[in-house]
């Protein structure tokens, strides 16, 4: 299997291990922590990303990127932890797109300046911001789009391109996307990022990172990695590998009910907004059109004043008010209450996030019954 067989044929098969020994249909789990050093080139050991069901799962996903090479981590941190420190050192600074997954923003402020790495968050999504920004000793540039909860659209080539003029690397979190929707390698980003916890694996019961770049570059942060010791079990590189068969199909479904979940929500009297790249109104949509192939499957709205959020959440009896996303079964959850706690009520409106915000990440049920599950939410909420 190679690139030139088509996305859902690499989804099935790019990356599997043959079982010579009894022909079965799928691939073997090697769980040796131990491998012989007498005959072979490679050093196997799971620390070092080498084993086989590791170094199969990588060649999959990088598929599904258009990238040369990938490195599966023990989390989506893991994978950004482990770009971040092995590009970056005591003197340098990053330019950071300030709507960024809370994990990362934390890493940043927590633990860059122990090791006297600088950065600037860049508030606005203007290309132009990006560039006054830059500084002498400005390495690189991160940034994520569709951002999290408001479903920003970022400007992926404009940023590749300014990033080249000027000798920075880019690092794309395209987890919102998932590669069906996104791939910022094609772009001219060097490296993308997906937290596989969400809709690589899909089914809410997986925590894995994984990065994608070119050859030497991956080799660069394989050496890091291997410092930090942050790979993932074989056990759990399998089931990832056993989901990403059906990504296509599951993301493909998804984006679907997000789409008409979006035009289902706009014209009601108890939805004051919606946020949806798919959306006309959405001032990303052009952009996204551009640069994605689907506007994806979260999307967020804020509810009317007359509505209790709490009763609202405890009314729902599919959508689950959980805190990740990506899976199979739709979930909701209010940013104001999770993700962005930990900010004052002031910074949370200069970001745009209403009390009343409520995100919600599609799952693969039927559209009817969600709609009817909001509406029926919706009026035993009302105060
Ligand atoms: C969940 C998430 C992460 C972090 O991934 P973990 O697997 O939880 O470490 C990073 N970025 C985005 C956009 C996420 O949703």
């Amino acid at each position: 299997m190679n690139h030139t067989h088509g996305f859902k044929t690499r989804c099935v098969h790019t990356g599997n291990i043959e079982d010579n020994l009894y022909h079965g249909a799928v691939s073997p789990i090697f769980l040796s922590s131990a491998y012989g050093f007498l005959d072979q080139e490679v050093g196997r050991y799971p620390r070092y990303f080498t084993t086989p069901n590791q170094v199969g799962l990588a060649q999959k996903i990088a598929s599904l990127e258009n990238a040369q090479a990938g490195l599966i981590l023990g989390s989506g941190m893991a994978a950004i932890t482990a770009v971040l420190f092995s590009h970056l050192k005591s003197g340098d600074h990053l330019l950071v797109q300030q709507d960024l997954y809370g994990g990362s923003t934390n890493l940043i402020r927590e633990e860059f300046s122990k090791y006297q790495m600088d950065y600037t968050f860049v508030s606005s999504f203007d290309i132009e911001d990006f560039k006054k920004a830059i500084k002498t000793n400005t390495k690189g540039i991160f940034i994520e789009t569709p951002s999290n909860p408001l479903l920003k659209i970022m400007d992926i080539e404009s940023i590749a391109r300014v990033a080249k003029e000027h000798g920075l690397w880019t690092l794309i979190d395209n987890t919102f996307a998932s590669p069906v929707n996104q791939n910022p390698i094609d772009f001219g980003i060097d490296m993308v990022m997906h937290s596989a916890t969400k809709y690589l694996g899909g089914h809410s019961d997986i925590c894995a990172g994984v990065l994608l770049s070119s050859h030497k570059t991956i080799s660069k942060i394989r050496d890091f990695a291997k410092n930090l010791g942050a790979s993932l079990s074989d056990n759990t590189a399998w089931l990832l590998e056993r989901s990403i068969k059906t990504l296509f199909i599951r993301v493909k479904e998804q984006t679907k009910n997000a789409h008409q979940l979006a035009a289902f929500l706009e014209p009601m009297k108890s939805i004051k907004k919606v946020y949806y790249p798919g959306l006309k109104t959405h001032p990303g949509h052009q952009l996204a059109s551009k640069q994605m192939k689907d506007y994806g499957a979260m999307l967020s709205c804020v509810l009317d004043d007359h509505i209790d959020l709490i009763s609202f959440f405890k009314s729902l009896k599919i959508f689950k008010p959980v805190i990740s996303l990506g899976g199979v079964e739709s979930g909701v959850s209010s940013p104001k209450m999770t993700s962005h706690i930990l900010l004052t009520d002031q910074e949370r409106r200069q970001q745009g996030i209403e009390d009343q915000l409520v995100r919600f990440s599609l799952g693969i049920e039927n559209i009817e019954d969600l709609k009817s599950d909001i509406q029926q939410a919706i009026h035993h909420s009302r105060l």
